[in-house]
């Protein structure tokens, strides 16, 4: 498991945005998943009520006996449509609107702000010819759609969010069913899945 997966440099909550320390641990998140590894020193700690929120989410893990993670069958995922497939992908700032969303015009009368054409007014376009890899299918160059969701232990996951784990040594997982929640752990990671509800 690579904790670089499991946070979204796009999210639009900042404090979730890259990886962050807690109580000792580097911490990463997107909201749905959320991962907990080793210390990484390079990474800052987290604000009082983040830190707050992290524990009281990490305690539902206290004490919950894990067991070996069921065979799963991951569906057919279908070809990312940021990179076409190709696993590359980088942002960049939309040539039109110099990154703003909106063009300015005027016409000797008035002037004008409409949406840019050329991005669709979110200020970036996709660029495929780049080493980075995909941010959308983590540089695999397949996605699952969100109605892929296999039951793991009575708890459906998302296979976007599953494969980011199945493949971890010694995976282990405990379901809590009442609040939709698939915990896993590998060696000294671990961590939960948000389950959809229906
Ligand atoms: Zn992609
Ligand atoms: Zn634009």
């Amino acid at each position: 498991m690579n904790i670089e997966d499991f946070y979204d440099a796009d999210e639009r909550r900042p404090d979730l945005r890259k990886p962050f320390i807690v109580d000792g641990r580097t911490i990463a998140s997107n909201g749905h998943i959320l991962m907990s590894a080793a210390l990484n020193k390079q990474y800052d700690g987290a604000g009082d009520e983040q830190a707050k929120r992290i524990r009281s989410i990490l305690s539902g893990l206290d004490g919950k006996q894990f067991g070996p993670m069921p065979k799963i069958t991951l569906p057919d995922p279908t070809e990312c449509f940021i990179c076409a497939g190709a696993g590359k992908s980088s942002k960049k700032d939309c040539e039109e609107c110099v990154g703003e969303g909106d063009v300015y015009f005027y016409n000797g009368f008035n002037n004008y702000e409409c949406e840019c054409d050329s991005c669709g007014g979110d200020g970036f376009n996709y660029c495929q010819s780049t080493d980075e890899d995909c941010f959308k299918c983590r540089g695999e160059g397949v996605i699952y759609g969100w109605r892929d969701a296999p039951v793991v232990l009575g708890v459906k996951v998302n296979a976007n969010y599953l494969r980011l784990i199945i493949d971890a040594p010694n995976l282990e997982v405990f379901a809590d069913i009442e609040k939709k929640m698939l915990a896993f752990r590998s060696g000294d990671d671990y961590g939960l899945i948000m389950g959809l509800t229906s």
